[in-house]
């Protein structure tokens, strides 16, 4: 490499691209940088190009003659068709064994696409998700590279060097092949979307069934955050809480809006659940409950004329107002809260290993928990625990039946009960408490109505059914002599 060239490049240099490439210089690389409109490329060499060795590019062609072979080019850009637009720029001018890493949210299936052809071209291309935000892209993110295993002895030293660290360990990992890493990165946005709902549940309990304020509830989540559900998310639950907005003197929650937006990564990984027949019903249920809360129209209606039901205050009052009932009622949203996280763990890992069977990767979750311990939205102290049941080596359905995970839902289950059942009493919804444990007890049920389901189907529509004490498919002649028929 002669001085003047570049070991890695970004294109794409607004919020995050910008903290990327800043990152990759802090650490040693020497960094061309890129971007359409040459204005941010000149902000971002005027107020921190004196923080590492940046080369900057007025265009493509330049910006791939700064990099050393094999060239390797960090996309930053838009998602959609403004990142193909900046591939094909790319693959243009490059040469073969060059990498294209796009960083940015793709979704899975347009990475295998691109993957297919960009190595058409003779081009190494990894589809890399990135979480933590503009602040983990510049102090260090979690990463889900996929992509070629040569392209990783490449590229793999440069994103360790970049990524946070947990307990010694860089937060990045080669996920697999094509769309493998942008697929990990979908389920973890799911998982995060579930994660958080659950939180909001636990509040809307304490806030709107026990009357109690943000501040207060702000300190339960800073005394939870000492224990199991230590976590990134319950910290700012925490912090979001006991701010007061600056205007009005009100707590801050108080003046939000309370419509969820969302740019789309859940949606992605319930479609694919769908498509998979996973059920992923704590982040189906999140995603669900931020759509509705955006019916801003269909709500005011229905607060105005027309659903009634219980006052949330009025219904948990007794509880409320007994020091003893109320601090045991905390407890139980505690454990609901725990043992509905775990459900969403364990479904949104099931989706990755039905990812991973559908299109041909080799993923290692117990590697997928640990590199989300740090840099990532739903880093936790728990991650060590699923890091810990992959990592024993053993093949289990569902991370429910590791011990730990099987015993902490056993610990937590009378109380999840409780608070599910005192949340439908008192009118407050729980969908992601209500549906994770309607999971749980579908999963352990001996007996499920599935088999009047298949009755109906076969009377309606022939459909056939299974029987428990013979093996083969039957149809009963329902509309005739009501005689079984064994299929050939
Ligand atoms: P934006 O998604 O806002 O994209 C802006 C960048 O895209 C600018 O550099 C812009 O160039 C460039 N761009 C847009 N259209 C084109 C085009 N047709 N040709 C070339 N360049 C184009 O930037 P962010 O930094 O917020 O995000 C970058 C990527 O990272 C996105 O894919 C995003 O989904 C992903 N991401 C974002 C996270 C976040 O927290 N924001 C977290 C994780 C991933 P110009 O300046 O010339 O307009």
């Amino acid at each position: 490499m002669t001085e003047e060239q570049a070991n890695i490049g970004v294109v794409g240099l607004a919020a995050m691209g910008a903290s990327l490439a800043r990152n990759l210089a802090h650490h040693g690389n020497t960094v061309a940088v890129f971007n359409r409109h040459y204005s941010r490329t000149e902000t971002l060499m005027n107020e921190h190009g004196s923080e590492g060795k940046f080369i900057p590019s007025k265009t493509v062609e330049e910006f791939v003659q700064s990099l050393a072979k094999p060239r390797t080019a960090i996309i930053m850009v838009q998602a959609g068709a403004p990142t193909d637009a900046v591939i094909n720029e790319l693959a243009d001018v490059m040469e073969k064994g060059d990498i294209i890493v796009d960083a940015g949210n793709a979704y899975f299936k347009d990475t295998i696409r691109r993957e297919k052809e960009i190595r058409a071209r003779g081009l190494h291309f990894v589809g890399c998700g990135v979480s933590g935000g503009e602040e983990g892209a510049l102090l260090g993110p979690s990463m889900m590279p996929g992509g070629t295993d040569e392209s990783w002895k490449t590229l793999g030293p440069i994103l360790k060097s970049i990524a946070a660290v947990a307990e010694g360990e860089p937060c990045v990992t080669h996920i697999g092949t094509d769309g493998a890493g942008h697929f990990v990165k979908m389920v973890h946005n799911g998982i995060e979307y579930a994660d958080m709902q659950v939180i909001a549940e636990s509040y809307d309990l304490m806030r709107r069934g026990l009357g109690m304020a943000p501040q207060e509830i702000s300190d339960v989540f800073a005394e939870w955050n000492k224990g199991d559900l230590n976590s990134y998310l319950i910290e700012i639950t925490s912090q979001v809480l006991s701010h007061v907005d600056e205007k009005t003197g009100k707590p801050f929650i108080d003046i939000v809006t309370d419509q969820a937006g969302m740019k789309g990564t859940g949606t992605w990984t319930v479609q694919t659940a769908l498509s998979l027949a996973t059920p992923v019903t704590g982040i189906g249920e999140a995603v669900f409950a931020r759509g509705l809360s955006s019916e801003a129209e269909l709500r005011k209606e229905a607060q105005e004329k027309v659903l009634q039901g219980p006052d949330p205050t009025e219904s948990l009052a007794k509880i409320a107002n007994d020091a003893d009932a109320k601090k045991a009622f905390i407890e139980d949203i505690r454990q609901a809260l725990y043992a509905s996280k775990i459900v969403a763990y364990a479904q949104g890992f099931t989706e990755i290993e039905a990812g991973a069977k559908e299109y041909d990767w080799t993923i290692d979750l117990g590697a997928v928990a640990r590199i989300w311990r740090g840099g990532c939205i739903i880093r936790a102290k728990f991650l060590n625990r699923i890091s810990d049941a992959y990592g024993k080596g053993e093949s289990f359905g569902s991370l429910l039946f590791d011990s730990f995970f099987k015993q902490a839902v056993e610990n937590a289950q009378d109380s999840w009960r409780r608070v599910v059942s005192a949340a439908a009493q008192a009118g407050v919804p729980v969908p992601v408490f209500s549906s994770s444990l309607a999971y749980y007890d579908g999963l352990r049920s001996k007996r499920l109505p599935a088999a009047l389901i298949q009755g109906q189907r076969d009377l309606f529509g022939a459909h056939t059914y299974g029987r428990v004490d013979e093996p083969g498919a039957f149809h009963t002649l329902w509309a005739g002599t009501q005689k079984e028929i064994k299929q050939p």
